[in-house]
C-alpha cells in the first residue's frame, strides 16, 4: 500500500516535495533563497501543480526559480503556463535553451526511427517557446538559490542534468534513472537517445553524496540511495 494519498503531494525530504501534474510530478524545492520548481509536467498541467502547491501550504506567487531536467514534452510542455502565472525565471542545461526558447527545432525524443510517426502525438503535450534566463552548465549552483547544485548528465538528452539538494542529500535525476517494482534501472530503452552516455553519466554520479534520489515517475528512494545506484551500477559490469 502507499503511503500517501493517491492525488496529494509526495513527501520526499525535508523541505523537498512532489507534486502531480500531467505526464511528470514536478519536484518542490523549498531552498534558502526561495522555492523552486523542478520540472513543469506537460501542457495542461497548471491547475494539478497549483492544486498540489495548495495542499503544501505553498502558493504559485512563491515560486522564485522554474529549472527544466530536460526538455521533453512531459516535463517541459507545461513551461509557458507555468511561468505567465508564476512570473518565475527559468533554468535549463545550456545545450536544450534553444529548444525552450524556440530558436532550434524540437528534436524528436524517441530512439527507435520505426516510431517516428508516433512524434505529432507527443507534440500535442509540447508548449509555446518560452524565454531562458539562466542556461546551466555541470558544476553551477542555482541561481539566488543556496546549496543546490547541477550536474550534468547527458543521454536521456544531451541536456539532461540532475539536481543535488546539497544540505538534504536529495538527488533529483529526472528522468536518468527508473525505480520500477523496487528496482533501480537506466532510463527507458525507448526514450533514451544514447543509452552508453546515459550509462557513462549514471557512473558520474556515484562521486556525489546523496542519501535520497527522486524521480519524475517514480516513488523516491529515500535511504541509501548511493549504495543502490552503486549496486546497479555493479550489476551491470558483471
Ligand atoms: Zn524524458
Amino acid at each position: 500500500m502507499p503511503d500517501i494519498p493517491l492525488l496529494g503531494p509526495i513527501a520526499i525530504a525535508d523541505g523537498v516535495d512532489q507534486v502531480r501534474a500531467l505526464g511528470a510530478r514536478v519536484t518542490v524545492l523549498r531552498a534558502r533563497g526561495g522555492v523552486v520548481l523542478v520540472d513543469a509536467g506537460s501542457r495542461g498541467s497548471l491547475q494539478a501543480i497549483r492544486a498540489g502547491l495548495r495542499a503544501l501550504g505553498l502558493s504559485l506567487e512563491q515560486v522564485r526559480l522554474i529549472v527544466l531536467t530536460h526538455c521533453h514534452p512531459d516535463h517541459a510542455g507545461g513551461l509557458a503556463e507555468l511561468v505567465a502565472a508564476t512570473n518565475a525565471p527559468v533554468a535549463l542545461h545550456e545545450s536544450e535553451a534553444g529548444i525552450v526558447r524556440g530558436d532550434e527545432p524540437t528534436p524528436s525524443f524517441l530512439r527507435r526511427q520505426a516510431l517516428q510517426n508516433a512524434q505529432p502525438l507527443f507534440d500535442m503535450f509540447s508548449g509555446p517557446p518560452v524565454d531562458v534566463q539562466y542556461p546551466l552548465v555541470d558544476g553551477d549552483y542555482l541561481p539566488k538559490i543556496a546549496d543546490v547544485r547541477v550536474i550534468h548528465t547527458p543521454g536521456h538528452t544531451p541536456g539532461s542534468i540532475c539536481l543535488l539538494a546539497e544540505t538534504q542529500k536529495v538527488l533529483i535525476v529526472g528522468d536518468a534513472l527508473q525505480y520500477r517494482f523496487g528496482k533501480l534501472l537506466e532510463p527507458s530503452w525507448l526514450f533514451t537517445r544514447n543509452p552508453e552516455e546515459a550509462r557513462a553519466s549514471l557512473a558520474k554520479l556515484l562521486d556525489e553524496d546523496f542519501e535520497t534520489l527522486c524521480f519524475s515517475h517514480f516513488q523516491p528512494i529515500k535511504q541509501n540511495a548511493h549504495d543502490a545506484l552503486a549496486e546497479m551500477l555493479n550489476e551491470k559490469q558483471d
